[in-house]
């Protein structure tokens, strides 16, 4: 088997043209003709090549990664472990569906995963196309296995787009605007969130789970559906305390822990799953983006009893665990070891901490620095206020995207920058990619 991969692109920040440049601008206009409205595009820059820590455009810019194609190339785009291992699937078999005549891939991912997330009991894993499909699924999963209808979610989640993820993620625009109705039996309560609320776990826990008990009930509850640091909610990291109080009022009432680890998975944040910060062992988690570095895969991995509660046939899909994402996935896990990844993950966050803590201390607009590992934020305020301003983040996004930052928005008020840069970057361009951001700010006083 030949070498397919491509030499990664030079690991440099180059702009030949304005971004976005001419050819770029010329397929945006096509995309408009062609592809609906209702696909937004945040950054018109259309890509030919990306890894490490760069993204090449149609024009011949290179620009610096910090959002991995929201933390899916967490082991950076294009590895070429990844790229031969799927070279090496493609040419032997794309398809079979596993519901039909299964292959090995598959198992070998449910194998991995099962070894890898939190808890030492026995577990199973499912495998799915989504991070929404394998939502739905955790949830069908935890109906079928307690009998009952309710679900929790939080404040500030973000779970999917499909019916049933829209119900339980919180933003109406633009995740639900105009498209309900939506589906039964999902209830919301407070989220844990530090920088607003200026409360401690347990207090947070305990003001959730009254919520919980008196508007819910637990005897009607099936399970209890987290994001264990917020993605598009803002990377609302929740007081030490919140999830472990959580899963244990779960555990004493028969009410399932659902951790959605859909962004926070496979070493993103510093562990290889955020519940890991804090000894937290769900009984369901829900994994995609970074799992399979780029191609499309999600899996439900549980409680054995939990998994195998539905019945045959009850769980499935054509595409799920397509073996070619299967190949990914178990390239990418042998990445993550191999290359010390969760390790790169804690010092990328140190090193971003401590930027942006500095810069906070100069810059009153900052009112928050928060993360974990290579899933950092700053929620930008009116100084000395908690007044959200995403007029700012607008701002310095759209700097940084002229200046060849690939840089993120999110949060409720749309004024969170977020910074989800892939393992494979150099400090270099970590560097340099601050050093613009701190020019913008300062620019932008
Ligand atoms: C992205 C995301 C999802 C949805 O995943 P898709 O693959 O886009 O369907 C669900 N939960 C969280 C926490 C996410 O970040």
């Amino acid at each position: 088997m030949p070498d397919l991969t491509p030499p990664a692109p030079p690991q440099e920040r180059r702009l030949v043209t304005a971004i976005p440049g001419p050819r770029s601008l010329e397929l945006q206009a096509r995309k408009e003709a062609a592809v609906s409205g209702g696909i937004g595009v945040m950054l018109p820059v259309y890509a030919v090549a990306a890894g490490g820590g760069v993204l090449v455009d149609v024009d011949g810019n290179s620009l610096i990664d910090l959002g991995s194609g929201i933390a899916v190339t967490t082991v950076g785009n294009a590895h070429p472990r990844v790229a031969a291992a799927v070279a090496r699937q493609v040419a032997a078999f794309t398809h079979t569906c596993f519901m039909v005549t299964p292959y090995d891939g598959y198992v070998e991912v449910c194998e991995a995963l099962n070894r890898l997330t939190p808890g030492e009991h026995a577990k199973r894993s499912a495998l799915f196309n989504s991070g929404a499909e394998a939502v739905e699924n955790a949830v069908k999963i935890a109906r079928h296995a307690t009998g009952r209808d309710a679900v929790v979610v939080f404040d500030h989640a973000y779970h999917g787009r499909t019916n049933l993820t829209m119900a339980m993620t919180a933003k109406n625009m633009p995740y639900k605007d105009g498209f309900g109705p939506f589906a039964a039996e999902v209830y919301r309560a407070p989220m844990s969130y530090p920088f607003r609320d200026g409360c401690d776990g347990a207090t947070a826990a305990a003001r959730a789970i009254d919520v919980i008990d008196k508007q819910v009930g637990a005897a009607n509850l099936a399970a209890v559906v987290i994001e264990p640091i917020q993605g598009e909610g803002g990377f609302v990291v929740p007081a030490d305390g919140f999830l472990p109080a959580l899963a244990a009022w779960c555990r004493a009432n028969g009410v399932l822990f659902v951790a959605d680890e859909v962004q926070t998975g496979f070493a993103r944040t510093g562990e290889l799953f955020a519940c890991d910060h804090e000894g937290v062992v769900p009984d369901l988690i829900v994994t995609a983006k970074g799992i399979a570095g780029g191609l499309p895969l999600a899996a439900v991995t549980g409680r054995a009893e939990l998994m195998d509660a539905p019945h045959a046939g009850g769980l499935g899909g054509t595409y799920g665990g397509n073996p070619v994402a299967c190949a990914a996935a178990l390239a990418v896990v042998e990445a993550i070891e191999t290359e010390d990844l969760v390790a790169r993950a804690a010092g990328i966050g140190a090193r971003l901490t401590a930027r942006l803590t500095a810069l906070q201390a100069r810059d009153p607009r900052i009112g928050d620095v928060r993360g974990r590992g290579a899933m950092i934020a700053v929620e930008l305020v009116r100084p000395g206020t908690l007044e959200p301003d995403a007029d700012l983040a607008k701002r310095v996004a759209t700097a940084a995207h002229a200046q060849g930052l690939i840089v993120l928005t999110c949060g409720t008020w749309g004024n969170v920058l977020r910074f989800l840069p892939p393992l494979s970057i150099s400090d270099a361009l970590l560097d340099e990619g601050f050093d613009v951001l701190e020019e913008i700010f300062a620019s932008l006083a």
